[in-house]
């Protein structure tokens, strides 16, 4: 039976980080403050921003809810967006999704300064990724590797397969393994795999697994190799329950480590998040 990786250890570990680094940050006469906007009145997007604030003042960063009319042009939201990047005392920033259908998201996106880019998904900290040279990086794929680290697994040359390849988690997580420091082997399988009828294939080679993919326990326990490392990031909600992509119970009984969903990786992106925050101050005042 397979040990399982419950985020809220490494979690606790990240908020040490965080407070130390917001102590020095403060030490310099420097607050930490998030600005999350958003366009209209999704009741999720609510209850992701209390989540948000909740952590926030745990770690005694400030955050401060900007939010425009579901009827805001784009130029509007792109205005209230270049003030935040130009104000000294916002040091991060969270567009919230979704966003109306006449928004356009990537533009609204990029528009953000990639140093206040606080989700680390503007095109600019991604393609730093590409370049080792990681600053902001997507909470979630830096979550999963987070996980990986902290269970002690040797990542050097690991077979790693990762299901899903979008770009603020499955491919920014791909980027993360490549770093020389880490050096897994990396396979990246998307919908074209499984129409190939391939997934299994790679899936029981796989000394780690990554699944992204947002399928309901899509990936059957039986195809976990014995003594594989398997990080759940799905998450879905089955009638009154959420689960991950992968089917929990028989892949624990193969793996060796495997995450739960919930109490999982989720728990970690959300204090990456907070990390992130502040990272963003240290970047914009030239502290390493
Ligand atoms: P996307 O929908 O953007 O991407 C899903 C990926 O999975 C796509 O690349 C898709 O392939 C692939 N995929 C879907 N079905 C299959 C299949 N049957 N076989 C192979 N590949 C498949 O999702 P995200 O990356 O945004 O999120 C992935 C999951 O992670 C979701 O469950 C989401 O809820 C969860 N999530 C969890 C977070 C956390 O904090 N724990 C935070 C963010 C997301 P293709 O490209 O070919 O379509």
């Amino acid at each position: 039976m397979a040990e399982i990786l419950k985020g809220k250890p490494i979690a606790d570990g990240i908020s040490e980080q965080i407070n130390q680094k917001r102590s020095l940050l403060q030490d310099k006469g420097i607050k930490v403050k998030i600005a999350a906007v958003q366009v209209g009145d999704d009741p999720a997007t609510a209850y992701y921003v209390k989540s948000q604030r909740k952590q926030a003042d745990k770690h005694n960063i400030e955050h401060q809810h900007f939010k425009l009319a579901p009827q805001a042009t784009q130029s509007q939201l792109i205005e209230a967006i270049t003030e935040l990047n130009k104000s000294s005392s916002i040091t991060g920033i969270i567009l919230l999704t979704p966003l109306p259908e006449h928004i356009d998201a990537w533009a609204a996106q990029t528009a953000i300064d990639p140093k206040k880019d606080i989700e680390g998904i503007h095109p600019s900290n991604l393609g730093l990724l590409v370049y080792n040279r990681q600053r902001l990086a997507p909470c979630t794929a830096l979550a999963a590797v987070k996980m990986l680290q902290a269970c002690g697994v040797d990542l050097v040359g690991a077979e790693t397969v990762i299901v899903g390849r979008s770009a603020i988690v499955g491919k920014p997580v791909a980027l993360i393994l490549l770093e020389r420091k880490l050096s897994a082997t990396v396979t990246i399988c998307h919908t074209g795999t499984s129409k190939k009828g391939k997934l299994i294939e790679h899936i029981s080679r796989a000394d780690i697994v990554i699944a992204a993919m947002g399928s309901p326990e899509a990936i059957k326990g039986k195809w976990i190799k014995r003594g594989a490392v398997v990080i759940d990031v799905g998450v879905n909600q089955v009638g009154d329950k959420l689960v991950g992509d992968v089917e929990f119970e028989p892949a624990a009984e193969r793996a060796s480590i495997i995450t739960p969903v919930p109490g999982g990786v989720g728990v970690v992106t959300t204090r990456l998040l907070m990390l992130n925050a502040v990272e963003a101050a240290c970047w914009q005042n030239g502290i390493e």
